[in-house]
């Protein structure tokens, strides 16, 4: 038997990430989520022209230096400069431009005076207030200079980062692409939903949500399949799968019993492992490869393949994607309590209290009990050593859904607020 982490670091082994690939920066939104795989360099300086921050007057500040709420200085308005105008434009000393935000300076202009400190005027205007020089000016490159590195390599890009990336005039850039993940459901006993079910049949709902757990982690989803209870249909499947795919995740077909297709295909691979965990649920886990593509055979039960897919592929395919495996977790304390089986690390299905600082156990613990997973808030994460889960107790909690939690690098702020016992942000 493994330890939990003995087996998660060797799934986390079995990956690397991604080959970098090119990719237009103008069309972004497909890129969000990526990993940058090397800088991003600004190829301009930003601003790109030294412009104005303020609705108001071009001016130079000696023109104004001597104005004052009880002597206005008055300037005539050469003219209106709005945003987006392209003209090179110059001031002549003793007038002035009206200017709007983000609008160039006009050459010889040196301040802003905003229009809050004026009459608005159009043709004349009176200037209540002096200003120093630099006044309102946003200078050109005073954020940027050309060659600057504005993303680091490594980063995960968010909405965030698109306003520089997009400014910073780089046509393409290199990123890890996402994950393409395909999940086989295997099962005799397994129909498509909306199919009939008959006795001694079940509905195949691994497939499903393990594909929506891909889906909401980032990855890419190639296909949802279902394969019969024989090593050839496995085989055909995850043969015919493989090379369009970084990662395939099966379900069921590695217990103990008289036909599991997935260790009677390939037990005796020499690319396939069948081990036991110490964990609950999920104990029995396979790992191996098929035509090179690495392939996690996770236990049937759907509450064991949740709990396998959130502790061993969702960290290899944030390897896959150029990220850290790292599964955050936030702290709670007990607030009721629950056995643990010796010597097994388990994944207990929580509910957080009112406050969100405590959580207690929802419905069985078996691995088959759909109506406690879809009731749980999280994974309450008991040490294998604990037999006795006590009161007042504090656990590390993987909280549910998954999505904040493994897209980003950082817990939610929910979460966070909880662990720190700081009030709740809601
Ligand atoms: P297995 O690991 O194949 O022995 O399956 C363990 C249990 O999980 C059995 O009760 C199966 O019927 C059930 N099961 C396996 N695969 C699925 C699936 N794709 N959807 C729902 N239940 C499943
Ligand atoms: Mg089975």
């Amino acid at each position: 038997m493994l330890t939990f982490e003995e087996y998660q670091q060797r799934v986390i082994a079995s990956v690397r990430a991604r080959p970098a690939q090119q990719r237009p920066t103008a069309d972004v939104t497909p890129l969000l989520g990526l990993v940058t795989a090397a800088p991003v360099h600004s190829a301009v300086a930003l601003p790109g022209f030294t412009n104005s921050a303020m609705d108001g007057y071009a001016v130079l500040a000696a023109d104004v230096q001597r104005a004052s709420e009880d002597a206005p200085v008055q300037l005539p308005v050469a003219g209106d400069i709005p945003a987006g105008d392209t003209r090179s434009l110059q001031l002549s000393p003793g007038s002035c431009w009206r200017i709007m935000t983000g609008a160039p300076l006009p050459d010889g202009a040196d301040a802003v005076v905003q229009v809050e400190l004026t009459d608005g005027g159009t043709e004349q205007v009176q200037i209540r207030r002096a200003v120093p020089a630099g006044t309102a000016v946003r200078h050109r490159g005073e954020d940027v200079r050309p060659g600057d590195e504005v993303l680091a390599a490594g980063t995960l890009l968010q909405p965030q980062h698109v306003p520089v990336l997009l400014s910073a005039g780089a046509a393409e850039i290199s990123v890890i692409p996402r994950p393409r993940i395909a999940v086989v459901s295997t099962g005799d006993e397994l129909v498509s939903a909306g199919e009939p079910v008959g006795h001694g049949q079940v509905v195949d709902s691994n497939g499903p949500m393990l594909g929506a757990l891909a889906r909401e982690c980032g990855f890419e989803v190639t296909a949802v399949r279902r394969a019969g209870d024989t090593a050839e249909a496995v085989r055909a499947a995850l043969t015919e799968l493989a090379d369009g795919a970084d990662l395939i995740v099966t379900s069921g077909g590695v217990s103990a019993g008289a036909f599991e297709p997935m260790k009677l295909a390939f037990a005796d691979s020499d690319h396939f492992e069948f081990v036991k965990v110490a964990m609950q649920p999920g104990k029995p886990q396979g790992l191996g490869t098929v035509a090179g593509t690495p392939v996690f055979a996770l236990p049937g039960n759907p509450v064991s393949s949740l709990v396998s897919f959130l502790m061993f592929v969702a960290p290899a395919a944030r390897v896959l994607a150029g990220r850290d495996p790292e599964v955050p977790t936030v702290e709670a304390a007990v607030a009721e309590r629950w056995t643990s089986p010796p010597g097994r690390q388990q994944f207990a299905r929580v509910v957080f209290d009112e406050d969100g600082r405590m959580v207690r156990p929802i419905g069985g613990q078996g691995s088959h009990v759909l109506g406690g997973l879809a009731g749980s808030q999280a994974l309450a994460v008991v040490p294998a050593a604990t037999t006795e889960v006590e009161v007042g107790e504090t656990l590390r909690v993987i909280p549910l859904p998954p999505r904040e939690v493994l897209r980003s690098s950082a817990p939610m702020l929910r979460a966070d607020a909880r662990s720190a016992g700081t009030a709740r942000h809601e």
